[in-house]
């Protein structure tokens, strides 16, 4: 049986002919009912995770970005802040682009290590540049949850 349009009110209710596949749900759908070039149909839950999805491709790209011209930077020594005119100092502990004192930070946070009997807070820390900042809870968990 030939592919047809699956987003029809009732099934076979659409007779438009099949134009892409969605990737969220993997109903094949017409021009009518979905957007070809996001390969999404239009139901409300795939477009949601289309949008989330461009949201998060977005950021890595930005980020990939940033971290090019900042290893290129620290090639010459100079900070990997776009525009800083101060030397390296200290790398970033996660995008691992060198930058001077003003354009990193560090991060504390805490988390707990488990024994037989007791529970115990610990403190850690880390140096992340500004644009590493919102991938800390990452770290924390990646690294001792
Ligand atoms: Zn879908
Ligand atoms: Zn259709
Ligand atoms: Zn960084
Ligand atoms: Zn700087």
């Amino acid at each position: 049986m030939a592919l047809h349009c699956e987003k029809g009110l009732l099934p076979f209710s659409c007779r438009e002919p099949v134009v892409e596949q969605c990737i969220y749900c993997g109903k094949h759908f017409c021009v009518k009912h979905g957007h070809v070039e996001k390969a999404s149909c239009n139901n409300i839950i795939c477009s949601r995770n289309y949008k989330r999805d461009r949201a998060f491709k977005e950021r890595e790209l930005w980020e990939e970005e940033r971290r090019r011209v900042g290893l290129e930077r620290n090639a010459s020594n100079l900070c990997g802040s776009p525009e800083c005119i101060n030397e390296v100092y200290v790398a970033c502990g996660h995008c691992e682009v060198l930058f001077c004192p003003n354009h990193v930070s560090r991060c504390t946070f805490s988390f707990n290590t488990y024994s037989r009997r007791t529970t115990t807070r610990v403190q850690g820390d880390i140096t992340l540049c500004e644009a590493c900042k919102p991938h800390l809870k990452e770290y924390k968990r990646d690294h001792y949850e």
